[in-house]
């Protein structure tokens, strides 16, 4: 995808801090932080959202989130916890349409979700 930042990123045609990675999926630092640590997991494949991931590869996702799992022991989040997020459509806030995960932690992180919470 000739537009998407983390294509780019993954061809290393736009800088990143790299993290880690393994044959399909690579984590790299947020450049805009919400929590002490923020780190992004990104399948190198173009995969848009949620709704196509029944079509990715077998273990890919298996591959995903065990790169998060390490990531969050290599930042030092592994034993005070972190959480895992998934933005998907514009309700959520997802701002690069390629499917990636959220690592968060470093400090407590409060509650999942604000605008639009509760039912009055
Ligand atoms: P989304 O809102 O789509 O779930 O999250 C996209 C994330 O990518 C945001 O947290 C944003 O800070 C991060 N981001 C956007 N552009 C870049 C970039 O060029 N490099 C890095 N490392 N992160 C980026
Ligand atoms: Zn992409």
């Amino acid at each position: 995808m000739d537009d998407c930042i983390f294509c780019k990123i993954v061809a290393g045609d736009l800088p990143s801090e790299e993290i880690a990675h393994t044959e399909r999926v690579i984590a790299i630092r947020d450049i805009n932080p919400a929590a002490p640590v923020h780190l992004l997991v990104i399948p190198r494949d173009h995969i848009p959202g949620i709704a196509e991931i029944a079509a990715a590869p077998e273990g890919l996702l298996d591959e995903l989130f065990g790169l998060a799992n390490e990531v969050a022991d290599k930042e030092g989040v592994g034993d005070s916890g972190y959480r895992l997020v998934f933005n998907n459509g514009p309700d959520s806030g997802m701002l690069v349409p390629h499917l990636h995960l959220h690592v968060l932690g470093g400090a407590p992180l409060g509650p999942i979700a604000s605008a639009g919470a509760g039912r009055g």
